[in-house]
This record gives C-alpha cells, structure tokens and sequence, in this order.
C-alpha cells in the first residue's frame, strides 16, 4: 500500500504534461460505467468546454470490456442496466450534436492500446475521463496516459465520483482515515468550507461552464447503436428490471423528488412494491424527513433507492446534497444524526469513506482483509449451507427474505445486506470473500468499494472499531427490522399466512407443514463458534 496507484496516476497527469498538438480533429471523453450521465459529469463538461474553446467536436465513447466484467465480478443485471442507460444518453447526446461510440474489446490487458488506436483513428487531441478509483482501473489508466501522451494526445483524468476526492483528507498524523467517526467530520467541515467547491455543477471547482454545451458536428463519425445485451452477460429479468430501475437521469432525479418531498414513491415509475405506502403527498412527512426513525426498517420504503443510480453515476452525488440545501433552505452542509436528512447525507459519506479506503488501502479489493490479523481466521467450507444462504433457505426467516429481495429485485435494504453478510460469516462461517463476490454477481447497484466495505464491516475484518463480538442474533434483528413480518411475508411465500412473533422463528412442526426449511445452525452454538475462531484467528 506503500505508492497506491492514485498517486501514480495523478503524477502520471502532472509530470511532463505537454500541450495539445496545434491540430486535431475532435476532442474526446470516455465514458466508463461509474459516469452514466450528462449533467454534473465534471470530465463530460471539461471535454465540451475544450471542444469549444478549440472549435472541434466532441465525441463520446464507450468501451464495453467483458474480460473486466468477469473479473470484476458485475452482475449481468448491472450490465443490462448500463446498456439500457447508455441507449438514453445516445438520445440526449445527439440533441448536443455529441456522437456515443458504442464498442467492444474482449481482452481487457490490451484495453488501453485499443482505447490509443481508437483516438488515434479519429484524431483526437485530448481524451478527457473521470477517475475509477479500483486499482486494475487506475493501471489500466496509468497506461492509457502513458500512450496517449507517447501518441500526442493530452490526457485529462478528473475527479468526479465522491464529494471529497480521496487523498485530500487526513489524521493529524497524515495518515488517510480507517474510521468513519473522525473521517466524517473532517468529511463535512471541509465541503461547508468551501460549498462553492465541493458541490459545484459542472466542469470543474468555480470555474468554467456549467453545462455540456452544443459541440460542431462531428462529419466523419458515426454514433453506433447500443447493444441490447453482451455476450455472456445477458439479464435473465431483464425486462422486469428495466420497470423496476428505469433508465436515465430523469428517472433517478424524480426518485430522489419523490424521496425528499413525499412519503411515496407513488406507482407513476411503474414500480408496484408491496412495502410502498398510500401516496401521501405531504412535505413534513416526506421518507427523507422520517429517515432517522424509519431507515432499519426493512419492511417499509424507507430509504432513496438510489444506489443503482448513484453506482451507475447516472445522478452525481453532489445533485443529491445539493437537492437537500434546498429542501432544508440552508447553505450549509447538514449531516448530523438528529434529522433525517442529516443522517441521509451522512450515508453518502460512507460512499465517500469506502472508496477513500480503498484508494489508500488498494489490498482491500485485492481479497485482502483490511485488519491483516485476520487473514487466517478459519472458515467453514461448506457449499451446502452456501448454497442455502445464496438460495434463501436457510431457515432464518429474516435471511431467506433479504436474499429472495436480491434475486427478485438486484437489490436489497441496507439492513437486510447487514444481517443476511453476518449470518454468512459470523453463524454459517463461510468466507466473507464469497458473500461478496455473490452480492456482486447478484445486484445491480455493485459498487466494489462499498460492496467490500459493507462485507468487511459484517465480517469484523474491516475498518469497524467494534471489535469482532458485534454478532448480530438474526431473530431478535427480524423482530426491530421487519416488527410485523410484512417484509418475510412478501419475499417468503411458504410464510405467507403466518402472523404473530412466529414469524420470526417458526417451530420446527409448523416450518414442516408450511415446506419451509429448519435452521441450518443453532445461532447460539454458532456465535460461540464465530467468537473462538476470532479470538485466535487460525485456530477451529
Ligand atoms: P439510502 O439509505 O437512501 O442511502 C443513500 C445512498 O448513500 C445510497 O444510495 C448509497 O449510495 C449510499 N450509502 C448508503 N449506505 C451506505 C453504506 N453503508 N456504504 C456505502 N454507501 C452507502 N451500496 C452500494 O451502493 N453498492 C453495493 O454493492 C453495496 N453493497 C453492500 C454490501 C453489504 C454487505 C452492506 C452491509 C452494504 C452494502 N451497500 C452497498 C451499502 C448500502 O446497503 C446501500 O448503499 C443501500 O442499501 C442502498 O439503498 P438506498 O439507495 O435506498 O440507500
């Protein structure tokens, strides 16, 4: 972790940057998976100002990598989803004149030669992009700027996915931050240092326009169609998934409207959910407002629903802080625990914080716990019990629900994530790695860093300063989540006509006339189990 390759990148850009050569044909962005939009897209709106001052046009591209999807574990949901919004930017882009180059490389270790080939063949003076914080993508980048520049083509790589780039905080002694607590609050007073700055629309920090502006036509290209699928990656529910998680930036800003302003997310985006309340179009009872009381409650539609959309960056998390200063009519950053909104804000700066882990401490994404000493805690194998838990048959109620969500709807409640990744780990003591690499293969809000720090936090291998005996009892978190069993009933229809604390736990008698499985494992014996094997990692 010593030279993480951020700073090899960012030296990268800095060291030798030469001018644009006089002449070229166009200038380009590369758009990648974590930058889906037009508004607010720091390296889409640097690119158009280039363009502009250069009388060029601007072309956008996008590269679609299976190799990397592989490797990266993305869910074919995800994929049809980055698909689906890349076919409505086509749209939006061409209002602006803006081609979308759609295309395809397998190989992902020849990826940046094939990206270089690519400008090269329509000239291009600059390629601009936003930084992907993963370490293969900051080498792969690394690479891509080491050939551009070879090939006279000026790199741009901006920051654009957190409110606070990683790297710009740290402790007193100079060190990047491991808890979210001290973190958080240096996280906050710097943006409400300097509001203009952090939550700037547009191209970049005070300066520069706002919006991606009308380029000169582009003759010689070319916009080339979407693919409706890739290879390998076709969605099994893709048409299910594209009522649930429309496309588009329009769709995520009326999904984050509906969140601050009303208690519903109503049915106008066509998502029938059993856990929507009546529409109650009322401010003060907005999910927002209610959010500190109501956010663990699995049962209700409690939360924004906006990680496919804040993953995909198809809305920038900035829009979102910003939309909370107008609702709360200040102008200042409020992300205290006392208000709804202020604790909203604060789980945006856990999207923050995990990515800011993972930029410093690249090891964490390279399978590696981020506390070291438990490297050889000693897991179960068991492809039974994991078969079960990925299935949602377990026989904890609670468990078998959060997973059925996932696999019904590519994603699940932020508390239903916590209890369903303890049970893996910490009662059926399988490896954290695997739920992890399910989850991703699974939902369509994957997003490697939070992904792994929500794991690794469920694991107690992570940055979490509890130390590893928080070990959730899974009964007595269904009875606080989910207190009237709405939520297991929706996602577990062998339990659909059980009422009552029951719910929770079914005897054993009623479990087998209902073909609901008995638990795999006594949680009591488990967590002793969790607690040994944690005390002196390496031993059984
Ligand atoms: P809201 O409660 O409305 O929160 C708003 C936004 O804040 C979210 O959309 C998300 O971008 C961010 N956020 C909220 N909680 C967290 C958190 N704990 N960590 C990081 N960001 C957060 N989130 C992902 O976006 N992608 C993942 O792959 C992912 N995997 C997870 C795995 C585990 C085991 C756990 C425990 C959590 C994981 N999370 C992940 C975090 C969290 O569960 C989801 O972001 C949240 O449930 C999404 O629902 P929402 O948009 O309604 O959230």
């Amino acid at each position: 972790d010593a030279c993480p390759p951020l700073g090899e990148l960012l030296q990268m850009l800095e060291n030798g940057l030469t001018e644009p050569p006089e002449k070229g044909d166009v200038v380009a962005y590369w758009m990648r998976m974590e930058d889906l939009r037009i508004c607010d897209n720091r390296a889409l709106a640097q690119a158009s100002a280039s363009a502009i001052k250069d009388h060029v046009p601007l072309i956008v591209f996008f590269v679609l990598s299976p190799e990397d999807y592989v490797a990266h574990d993305r869910s074919p949901r995800r994929i049809d989803f980055t698909l689906r919004n890349l076919s409505v930017l086509k749209d939006s882009l061409a209002k602006l004149n803006i081609p979308l180059h759609v295309s395809l490389h397998s190989q992902r270790r020849t990826l940046p030669s094939y990206v270089i080939s690519f400008l090269q063949s329509v000239n291009a003076i600059r390629v601009f992009a936003n930084i992907e914080y993963e370490v293969d993508e900051l080498r792969r980048d690394i690479n891509v700027c080491r050939l551009a520049k070879d090939n006279g083509i000026l790199p741009s790589f901006v920051h654009d996915k957190l409110i606070v780039e990683p790297g710009l905080l740290s402790t007193k002694q100079g060190k990047p931050y491991t808890v979210y607590s001290p973190f958080q609050r240096q996280w906050l007073s710097t943006i409400n240092s300097d509001t203009d700055n952090f939550l700037a629309e547009g191209a970049s920090p005070k300066a520069n326009p706002p919006s991606v502006k009308s380029c000169p036509v582009f003759q010689k290209l070319f916009a080339s169609e979407v693919p409706s699928y890739v290879e390998g990656f076709q969605c099994p529910d893709g048409d299910k998934m594209a009522v649930v998680w429309p496309a588009g930036t329009d769709n995520a800003r009326e999904m984050l409207r509906r969140f601050l302003h009303t208690k519903s997310r109503g049915t106008h985006l066509g998502i029938a959910d059993p856990l929507d309340e009546a529409a109650d179009i009322s401010e003060k009872q907005s999910r927002a407002i209610l959010y500190k009381e109501n956010r663990d409650r699995a049962d209700k539609d409690t939360t924004s629903r906006l990680s496919p959309y804040l993953a995909a960056g198809i809305i920038s998390a900035r829009e979102c802080i910003r939309a909370t200063l107008d609702l709360l009519g200040v102008k200042k950053v409020q992300a205290n625990r006392d208000s709804g909104v202020g604790m909203w804000v604060q789980e945006i700066g856990w999207r923050d914080f995990y990515t800011h882990v993972l930029a410093a401490f690249p090891r964490v994404s390279m399978g590696r716990p981020f506390q070291e000493k438990y490297a050889n805690v000693q897991w179960e194998s068991n492809p039974e019990h994991f078969e079960a838990w990925r299935s949602g048959r377990t026989g904890v109620p609670i468990v078998d629900a959060a997973i059925r969500q996932a696999n019904t709807m590519g994603w699940m409640h932020n508390r239903a994530r916590m209890i369903a990744a303890m049970y893996l780990t910490k009662d059926l003591m399988i490896d954290w790695r695997l739920g992890e690499r399910h989850f991703m293969q699974q939902f369509i809000d994957g997003d490697l860093a939070s992904n792994n720090g929500g794991w690794q936090w469920s694991a107690s291998t992570g940055t979490d300063p509890q130390p590893y005996f928080r070990v959730f009892n899974p009964y007595l978190q269904s009875e606080k989540a989910d207190p009237s069993g709405d939520y297991i009933r929706s996602f577990v229809p062998e339990l659909r006509k059980v009422f009552g604390p029951e719910i929770h736990n079914p005897p054993a008698k009623l479990a087998d006339k209902l073909g609901y499985p008995r638990p795999l494992i006594d949680h009591k014996e488990a967590r002793d189990r969790a607690l040994r094997r944690y005390k002196n990692p390496g031993s059984k």
